[in-house]
């Protein structure tokens, strides 16, 4: 009897939106057998051809999207707007990668002189493992370019939150042989460690938390797999004396630190603000959490869904019980779309924490959730050291009037992209920047991401 994993709705957990099939080793195993049988014809398709069947699949997805949309949020909990967003861009991403396909496979000439020509090739089955708090962009950003240049992939999403990304999987599957994208389902410890230490997979493309991402690094050493690796983060926003709180100002922090109930892996997550602004911000960021409605992702009025699981709330819930018990200020706004609904989804109200240490589990844990701690510094360079005081280095952010003293703190800042009053994603999708320390290390720009999954081989006269 296959054994099968029911998904809850995290805004109402008597509903189970869908079951999916607990995979075992052997279906592991199955779905390694047919993406390596299928890579062999699929990676002698022309450019063209796959650049097509990308092209198709993508249309039919941008037909499905609406329900896509949906049945997300009821599986991840996240307002339907921004659900709506996740969905888009994925399918965005894989209309320009088919767009650059075509020009990407040529081969270029490295030295005219001799000449010398680099030319690439598939490389063979890439699994992709990806995280709840976005499986469905995050997944899309790993296979599409891998299945693009040409390699077959295997994915699987994360336990809680695997339906709209398999759906995604079914549709694509309409435009390509069979094998070339399979996606199994169930427990990361079981068939994801077996997908790490497959032989047949050449490249593994993790976003996760950094400590699996350590198990899955050690465990591709065993057949040297190309790793991919996105991991965790805790972004810090620093604001200058000078910063302007106007109303775009708050609401653009508010947003980078709230979307998606603050699971995401580049929200800010500390605030260090100089110590002559600390009331005013934290009286104006009060006022704007105060607006957020919290409820099911699908009910208009709501502006912030629950968080998606049973464990990241308990998480989530402990942060706050330390806060209190160790005396910190804890401002807890906003409203509850319906108090009648509260205690039957994963819903917690927006909090900023004052008062934290540097060395308290809300300043150093990545709390993927709606608290903010915010902390006032004196002293630029004591603000830097502070924002450093990480393994993590994702994003960050500085708030200032002064763009040049931006621009020299950047230079001192770890973290893979440094923005100025914002924090956030790049409007255009092909711009993207690794992390780095320990936030992994990942190739996800446009033609670096083909050239991530591709063997670049050279050919001389
Ligand atoms: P997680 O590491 O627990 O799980 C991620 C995926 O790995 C899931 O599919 C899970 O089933 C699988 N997995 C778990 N144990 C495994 C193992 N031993 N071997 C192989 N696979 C295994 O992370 P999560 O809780 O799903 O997601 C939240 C984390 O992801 C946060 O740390 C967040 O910052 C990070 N994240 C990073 C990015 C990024 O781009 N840097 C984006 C989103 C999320």
């Amino acid at each position: 009897m296959i054994e099968v994993i029911e998904v809850i709705n995290p805004a109402r957990w008597s509903e189970i939106v869908g079951r999916i099939p607990a995979c075992s080793e052997a279906d592991v195993d199955r779905a390694l057998d047919q993406a390596h049988s299928a890579f062999k014809t699929w990676s002698r398709t022309t450019a063209g051809e796959r650049a097509s069947r990308l092209s198709d699949a993508a249309r039919d997805l941008r037909n499905a999207l609406p329900e896509l949309a949906t049945l997300f949020v009821r599986e991840n909990g996240k307002p339907l707007r921004e659900a709506e967003i996740d969905i888009r861009r994925s399918i965005e991403l894989m209309e320009i990668i088919a767009a650059d396909l075509p020009e990407w496979s040529k081969p270029a000439v490295v030295d005219p002189r001799q000449p010398v020509w680099a030319r690439r090739r598939a490389r063979g089955v890439t699994a992709v493992i990806s995280p709840w708090n976005s499986p469905v962009l995050l997944s899309f950003k790993r296979f599409v370019p891998a299945i693009a240049s040409g390699n077959t992939a295997v994915v699987k999403p994360a336990r809680y939150c695997p339906l709209a990304i398999s759906e995604c999987a079914r549709i694509i599957n309409r435009h390509l042989p069979n094998g070339v994208l399979g996606v199994v389902t169930g427990s990361g410890a079981v068939i994801g460690e077996r997908l790490a230490t497959d032989e047949r997979v050449r490249a593994i493309a993790f976003t996760g938390s950094t400590e699996t991402g350590r198990r899955i690094m050690q465990l591709a050493s065993g057949t040297v797999k190309k790793v991919f690796l996105e991991l965790g983060g805790n972004d810090a926003a620093i604001v200058l004396r000078d910063a302007k709180l106007n109303d775009d100002a708050i609401a653009r922090m508010t947003h980078a630190i709230l979307r998606a109930s603050g699971q995401v892996c580049i929200a800010i997550k500390r605030i260090y603000v100089h110590e002559s602004r600390l009331d005013e911000l934290v009286e104006k960021l009060a006022r704007s959490f105060d607006r957020i409605v919290v409820g099911d992702g699908l009910a208009p009025e709501t502006t912030m869904g629950p968080l998606n699981n049973k464990p990241q709330f308990d998480f989530v819930n402990g942060l706050l019980e330390k806060c209190h018990r160790k005396g910190l200020t804890v401002m807890t706004k906003g409203r509850k779309l319906s108090s009648a609904n509260w205690n039957e989804g994963f819903f917690i109200l927006p909090s900023i924490v004052l008062r934290a240490n540097d060395d308290d589990d809300v300043v150093v844990c990545e709390q993927f959730g709606p608290v903010i701690p915010v902390m006032p510094f004196a002293d630029e360079d004591d603000a830097i050291g502070r924002a450093n005081n990480t393994l993590y280095g994702l994003r960050a952010s500085v708030w200032t009037e002064d763009r040049q003293a931006a621009e020299a703190m950047a230079d001192r800042i770890e973290a893979g992209a440094v923005f100025l009053n914002n924090h956030g994603i790049f409007r255009d999708l092909h711009i993207e920047f690794p992390g780095i320390k320990q936030s992994g290390f990942s190739r996800d720009s446009r033609s670096a991401a083909l050239d991530h999954y591709a063997d670049t081989y050279g050919f001389a006269d």
